[in-house]
């Protein structure tokens, strides 16, 4: 049993409380190597803005358990080592998919577990999330919960379909469930293709597509129903053309990725919308640098040469979305 106040990580509480409070939110990025963990500790660091790194079960399986902890708790050491003085680094587990998966954690040393439950009945999902929070607040663990069912793909959660969150059910669910946070589904979607371009409108100008507008009716009467609780918002890439267009460039082949505008973001995370996930777009940056050197370097195969120019372009990224898109720069 490790907690995770020993190892210098602090939960989701305060922190939401203060990101709204100030009309900002907390960047959530997920890791699965040392470059990118690199970049968002760098980034987070030099802009003194709270973050939370998070770990999906694909990035456990993919970097093994006990070494992404390892990491985790070196990012500590490291954002010191860079000068912040009290890191306000968060561990959290995005998409738990079971009571034990969550408890592995908990007890390995994360700080925030999420729960999913939203493909589960409505009764089923409440009961499971009920579970994790008793175990997780006996060691101050913060639990984010999830309503309604976002579609895309991410590692093992997909969906065709998405379904709005009912405002209805918000109170009834956040009280039975004592949970911390709820992630909230109002048109967001994991993946690089995040709508179907029958979904869009496209750019007479540029040929682009352009994405419908989010639910805000949906997040008004959520905010409405529970004034005040952490609301959190996942598939928030905005899948930035620059990248698409350097990875079809250079060999890849990406038609039509399209994400959440960001202005849609900023706005939301002026809201209760306290911790915005972002992941495609650090995938999408890493692959667009690569791809470049390898394309015009061929006889490169010194791997640092390609992922440190991945790492410094997701450093920009990550810099970029604390200061221009969440506005948590400057709070930690
Ligand atoms: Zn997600």
């Amino acid at each position: 049993m490790v907690n995770y106040k020993d190892l210098g990580l602090v939960n989701t509480r305060e922190m939401f409380a203060k990101a709204i409070k100030g009309g900002y939110a907390i960047p959530a990025f997920n890791f699965n190597n040392m470059e990118q963990l690199q970049a968002i500790v760098k980034a987070s660091a030099e802009t003194k803005s709270p973050v939370i790194i998070q770990v999906s079960k694909g990035a456990r399986n993919y970097a093994n358990a006990t070494l992404l902890r390892y990491l985790a708790e070196g990012a500590v050491a490291y954002a010191k080592e860079l000068g912040w003085e009290k890191p306000q680094i968060v561990l959290h587990l995005d998409h738990g998919d079971s009571f034990e998966t969550c408890k592995s954690c908990i007890d390995s040393g994360f700080s925030s577990v999420m729960i999913d439950g939203s493909a589960l009945p409505y009764e089923e999902n409440i009961a499971l999330t009920k579970r994790v929070v008793e175990y997780a607040h006996q060691f101050d663990v913060t639990v984010e919960a999830e309503l309604g069912v976002l579609a895309g793909v991410e590692d093992e959660v997909a969906s065709e379909e998405s379904h709005y969150t009912k405002p209805e059910e918000v109170i009834d669910f956040a009280t039975r469930t004592g949970c911390d946070s709820l992630a909230i589904s109002i048109g967001t979607s994991h993946g690089a293709y995040k709508f179907k371009p029958e979904q869009c409108t496209r750019d007479p100008k540029t040929g682009r597509l352009v994405p419908p507008p989010l639910a805000f009716d949906v997040l008004d009467a959520v905010m409405e129903k529970l004034p005040g609780f952490p609301i959190v918002l996942h598939g928030s890439s905005s899948v930035p053309q620059e990248y698409v267009d350097m990875i079809n460039k250079y060999g890849g082949k990406l038609p039509d990725a399209v994400g959440i505008p960001e202005e849609q973001l900023r706005k939301a995370a002026k809201s209760a919308v306290c911790k915005i996930n972002i992941d495609s777009d650090s995938r999408l940056a890493f692959t667009a640098a690569v791809r470049k050197v390898l394309f015009e370097k061929p006889a490169e195969f010194d791997p640092r040469k390609y992922c440190g120019p991945a790492r410094d372009l997701m450093e920009e990224l990550y810099k970029h979305k604390i200061i221009n898109v969440l506005g948590s720069d400057g709070k930690a």
